[in-house]
């Protein structure tokens, strides 16, 4: 059977027939790339945007805040590692579609929609459908994010996104490696980009 590559984030995972990537949330199917966690979302809050936190967007203001199962980093301190670091299969999941999200937001008076909590990124074809849906609605759209992405899924993500939260976990490469899991690098370059794609950042 055929063997994919996932070229959404640094792991670039090469996948055999039913193998799932580092992230837990992609698998081989078929010969395919799929998300397993489109519509999955395990948690969703109606927050102080503050709360993400964003401390100069829309103070003041809610944010409809969701995520699903995985993440492509495994931080040794993570304050939410019951849903970043488990199987979408076992975390316990709502089904909502993108319209549905936005839904949501509107009966909760929510001015944006914030990907949060686990890592956008590794559930990218989601929180895209979300994006586009909530545009159509005048709902901005935000991601908290370690930023540890490839450069060309970013420039897309920066097409729908209005801020970008980047947690940027520690200064030197030693830190990202024996604590996160992952690398320095491509956060650094991933946050230089957001800055040249003129995206609201935090760090
Ligand atoms: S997003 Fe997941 S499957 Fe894709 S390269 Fe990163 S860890 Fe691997």
């Amino acid at each position: 059977m055929k063997k994919v590559k996932c070229l959404l984030c640094p792991r670039g995972c090469e996948l055999k027939e039913g193998e799932r990537g580092n992230c837990r949330s992609r698998m081989n199917m078929g010969g395919k790339l799929q998300t397993l966690v489109h519509g999955k979302p395990c948690a969703v809050h109606a927050d102080p945007i503050e709360k993400k936190p964003f401390y100069h967007f829309l103070p003041g203001s809610l944010s409809y805040s969701l995520a699903t199962a995985g993440c492509n980093l495994h931080c040794l301190y993570c304050q939410n590692w019951e849903i970043s670091q488990s199987n979408p299969e076992d975390t316990v999941n709502m089904d909502m579609s993108p319209e549905q999200v936005v839904q949501g937001a509107i009966e909760n008076n929510c001015r944006s929609i914030a990907c949060t909590y686990s890592e956008p990124i590794i559930f990218f074809e989601y929180a895209a459908d979300i994006a586009k849906e909530a545009r159509k609605n005048n709902i901005l759209n935000v991601w908290v994010t370690a930023g540890y992405i490839n450069q060309k899924p970013l420039e897309e993500a920066c097409g729908f996104l209005d801020a970008i939260k980047v947690d940027f976990k520690g200064i030197t490469e030693d830190f990202y490696q024996n604590v996160t899991r992952g690398s320095i690098g491509p956060v650094m370059n991933a946050i230089k980009l957001i800055k040249e794609k003129g995206i609201w950042l935090e760090i």
